[in-house]
């Protein structure tokens, strides 16, 4: 079988070896199609962890079980499955309230350096992802592309149920990749009209089919104008930063309305991690921070069934597919900001 092994940054290698063996707790899957993520493209450009010379990534996928262990007796050959990375421990002090996404003991499938993922045309899955871990059936009829896309969507999904948009709500989507396309989705699915601020005119052009109501260019507008000539003066319910930039946590801080809230769904870059809010705001108008990461796996389960069920239009986000062995150039082109997902389809050889 052949794996894809990230080497050096920005330099994949495809190995040939030997299928790994199916663990006796677990299955051994055939991968049949992987996503590309921003955490993905964050390792490309890093190269391996440290202490690592090669691994294999990739957490976004699904597949099909072709050998099941001989204690393994949750699934069988044929069975077709989702993955999506988290492995949580079970016993620490959130595992025990149900808080698997915040587990004190978190591994990940396809990105902790020993547990490889779905960059390979083969991956062993133990018992203890099986177990812990988030795993789920595919649903019938779904293709195993549109069904990769439910780990991003179930991230998606669980910070709405957390901020609990709603009917009528205006909601700021602030960038529009992958994850911010999903956003506006949701919201709109949620009954919320949708304001989206993106800079790059491509990236709001390929947000056209997910229907945000307002579209933004936030260089050449008043984004804050905008969002008050929308809502009677009173600001959004809710802004989204959906991007790595500080600059627009600051603004989503001045864009929603009192009892507003600001979700900060996406991380700042590891070394310049500060940002500035002002504080007046958030104290006299009562303004909620909220961090969301990651998710409960009952999203992972929810995001499957929306996908197959054609409650938002996912198929939309899938921009580009590419064969394994086209791997650099899918990163490549996933990085290059003119592709919403890049999708990596293994090909039986
Ligand atoms: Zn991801
Ligand atoms: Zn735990």
């Amino acid at each position: 079988m052949r794996s894809a092994y990230l080497v050096a940054p920005r330099t994949f290698e495809i190995r040939e070896s030997e299928p790994p063996p199916v663990p006796d707790d677990g299955v051994l899957v055939r991968v049949k199609a992987c996503g590309v993520c921003g955490s993905d493209l964050r390792r490309w450009k890093e190269g391996p962890p440290a202490g690592h010379s090669a691994v294999v990534g990739g957490h976004e996928f699904s597949g099909e079980v072709i050998q099941t262990g001989k204690l393994n007796f949750r699934y069988k050959t044929g069975d077709r499955l989702a993955f999506a990375p988290d492995i949580h421990c079970g016993y620490c002090f959130y595992c025990k309230r149900g808080l698997y996404n915040l587990c004190n003991n978190l591994k990940f499938l396809g990105i902790t350096p020993d547990i490889p993922g779905g960059l390979a045309e083969m991956v062993a899955i133990d018992g203890e992802v099986l177990e812990n871990g988030i795993v789920h059936p595919v649903p019938d009829g779904l293709s195993y592309e549109l069904a990769a896309l439910a780990e991003p969507l179930s991230s998606v999904l669980a910070m709405h149920d957390r901020v609990g948009t709603t009917l009528g709500d205006t909601v700021v989507v602030m960038g529009s990749g992958p994850i911010g396309c999903l956003h506006i989705a949701v919201a709109k699915a949620r009954g919320c009209s949708v304001i989206l601020s993106e800079p790059s005119p491509e990236r709001r052009e390929m947000a056209v089919p997910f229907a945000p109501d307002l579209v933004v260019d936030p260089f050449n507008q008043d984004l804050k104008d905008t969002v008050l000539q929308f809502t009677d003066l009173r600001g959004a319910e809710l802004a989204i930063c959906a991007n790595p930039v500080a600059a627009t946590q600051t603004q989503a801080v001045e864009i929603v309305r009192k009892r507003g809230k600001v979700a900060l769904f996406g991380g700042l870059p590891k070394a310049n991690p500060m940002t500035s809010l002002n504080a007046n705001l958030i104290h006299y108008n009562e303004i909620e921070i909220v961090g969301t990461f990651s998710y409960h796996p009952r999203f992972h389960e929810m995001a499957l069934d929306i996908i197959s069920k054609g409650n938002i239009p996912a198929s939309r986000l899938i921009t580009h597919t590419m064969p394994l062995s086209q791997v650099s150039e899918a990163f490549e082109t996933a990085a290059g900001g003119l592709a919403l997902k890049v999708m990596i389809q293994m090909q039986d050889i």
